[in-house]
């Protein structure tokens, strides 16, 4: 496993306003997701811009970026004391993903990017690091890294990514916004709903929990539209 790590120099990065201070790994412990909270089309040149002009850091706080197409950025690098989480930045390596969790899908290949990340950083360091996420950390009033990544990182960030969440739905659910009144369906169906945002239909599969509600589902309404149509 080896992790391609897109330098400062290749993404333009301007030199920090003030010396960025380093420790040893044997103080680096812990591997820190954060989620940017902006659209994934953010450049890590505009959050760089962002954190030194409006919030008056020296660089860009984090150690790493990861964006949705999977790629890699170098931030302050691994041993740089970071700005990414209070009472952590010594002791962290924060790494962000450059997008909003609470409002798009993290992609497989931005979710492989990180653990290649901390892959590179075990090998690194020589020992494991604590796997964690900004406000999972104590006394941080921050819902960073968003409820996708949080998800992901109590589920075991490491562990293998469920088989379903591999491939497209081939054929959209048939189902009327009508339908999808919370009363229209059956315990069974529960999980359905977590699925159905907003009323549309997401065209990716999240478990094979969901793909059975959604086999469920389609029954169910083939049974309800054979009978309005008798
Ligand atoms: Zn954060």
């Amino acid at each position: 496993m080896s992790v391609s790590i897109i330098n400062r120099r290749n993404w333009n990065a301007r030199s920090p306003s003030s010396s960025i201070f380093t420790v040893s790994w044997r103080e680096k412990t812990e591997f820190i997701v954060h989620h940017s909270a902006g659209p994934t089309s953010q450049t890590v040149r505009q959050i760089q811009d962002y954190h030194i002009n409006g919030k008056g850091w020296s660089d860009i706080g984090y150690n790493f970026l990861v964006d949705n197409d999977g790629h890699v950025y170098e931030g302050r690098g691994w041993l740089a004391v970071g700005a990414q989480a209070k009472n952590h930045n010594r002791s962290g390596i924060g790494v962000c993903f450059i997008g909003d969790s609470n409002k798009v899908t993290v992609s497989l290949k931005a979710k492989e990017a990180i653990k290649d990340l901390y892959g590179e950083a075990v090998r690194r360091k020589g020992s494991p690091l604590r796997i964690t996420g900004h406000g999972l950390l104590k006394d941080q009033a921050t819902s960073c890294p968003g409820n996708r990544l949080r998800n992901w990182i109590l589920a075991g960030m490491l562990s293998p990514e469920p088989e379903e969440d591999k491939m497209e739905l081939s054929t959209r659910v048939k189902v009327d916004p009508f339908w999808l009144d919370k009363k229209q369906l059956d315990r069974d169906n529960y999980p359905v709903e977590h699925f159905l945002v907003g009323g549309l239909v997401e065209t990716r599969v999240y478990g094979s929990q969901i793909m059975e509600a959604l086999n469920n589902l389609n029954k169910r309404l083939d049974t309800i539209e054979a009978k309005l149509s008798d």
